[in-house]
């Protein structure tokens, strides 16, 4: 019997919480009853910075509920180092952690198999998204497009794996060491090399509120998954300005030839157009290098990714 952890991340999750804790209270009663799970297993929410009432109900949730935990994080520090804080808080206790978005959009029955998985011998279970009907259209295909590119820039990553994923505690450990500031635990688990499996995850509607990706959280973390991992890009604009430079030889060479034959024409259209061309891909370059460098700053200033403000604990726990 292991004692599980899940860490499910909330921004302003008001409207989701009592439900979302309604149902992975009835899960763990029946992996109680079932004996795959200890009675003191938890399920720890990790408040991140929300300016509505989720505090207060996870407060609230926590004196009613034996399962329930909570960290109260001083700020908004994002979703992947909300669940970096939870995992590295509940790596004190649990045997296994998993991780679910407090919206409860993944299976619940995924989790389970994950667990089959770990008494397998599986120190890592990825939930993998196998049908997304409920996603939006637009986001599903900018979800696998994006999968794609980040295959193609050479990062290893899971097809359709988001952030359900079951980790055991040696897991937790490993990932405890990687020091980096720019945090993207897709990238990052499969690093740790530990054997893996993965179980089907049939995602559904939210069960309450909105979404809390925009387009522009969505496209930070893109970037951030092919910068954090690969310096691909850096060197496919190095190519590009080498190929614009014996492209541009050819180009001298043409002029010379028309100037010498006579046939040079007053070519205003072409001059702009490669202007306009050639300035794109230039600012491009020192764009994606510019990333880079970002980066370099982040991670020199070794700042924390999240400070802890509050912990609500199942009695007994103690965090040394
Ligand atoms: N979340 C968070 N901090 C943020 C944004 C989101 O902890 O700054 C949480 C949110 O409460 C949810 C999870 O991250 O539990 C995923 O967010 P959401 O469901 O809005 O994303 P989607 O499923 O639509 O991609
Ligand atoms: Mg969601």
């Amino acid at each position: 019997m292991i004692r599980l952890a899940t860490v499910s991340p909330c921004y302003n999750e008001e409207e989701a919480l009592t439900t979302s804790v309604q149902r992975l209270t009835a899960l763990f009663d029946n992996l109680v009853a079932d004996q795959q799970i200890t009675p003191d297993s938890m399920m720890l929410f990790v408040n991140d910075g929300s300016t509505d009432r989720s505090w207060s109900i996870i407060e609230q949730l926590q004196q009613s509920n034996h399962y329930v935990c909570g960290i109260n994080l001083s700020r908004n520090s994002g979703h992947q180092n909300a669940i970096m804080a939870g995992m590295m808080t509940a790596r004190h206790w649990a045997d296994a952690v998993i991780t679910i978005d407090a919206d409860l959009q993944d299976d619940l029955a995924a989790i389970p198999l994950m667990l089959q998985e770990l008494a397998a011998g599986n120190e890592v279970v990825y939930g993998v998204k196998v049908s997304r009907t409920a996603d939006p259209l637009l986001k599903r295909l900018s979800a696998e497009a994006f999968y794609h590119l980040q295959r193609s820039m050479g990062v290893d990553s899971v097809f359709n794996h988001a952030d359900f994923r079951l980790l055991s505690r040696r897991a937790l450990d490993m990932l405890a060491q990687y020091g980096e500031s720019n945090i993207y635990l897709r990238g990052l688990i499969p690093l740790l090399g530990l054997p893996s499996a993965t179980v089907d995850d049939v995602i559904s509607e939210r069960t309450a509120g909105k979404s809390k990706y925009n387009i522009s959280r969505m496209m930070g973390l893109a970037l951030d998954g092919i910068t954090s991992f690969s310096i691909k890009p850096l060197y496919i604009i190095t190519y590009t300005g080498m190929l614009f430079l014996f492209v541009s030889v050819l180009i001298g060479i043409y002029v010379i030839h028309a100037l010498i034959a006579g046939t040079a024409v007053p070519g205003w259209a072409s001059l702009i157009l490669s202007i306009w061309l050639v300035g794109g891909f230039v600012l491009i370059g020192i764009g994606v290098a510019g990333i880079y460098i970002g980066k370099i700053y982040n991670e020199v200033k070794r700042r924390p990714l999240y400070h802890i403000k509050d912990l609500l604990l199942q009695d007994g726990n103690k965090l040394d």
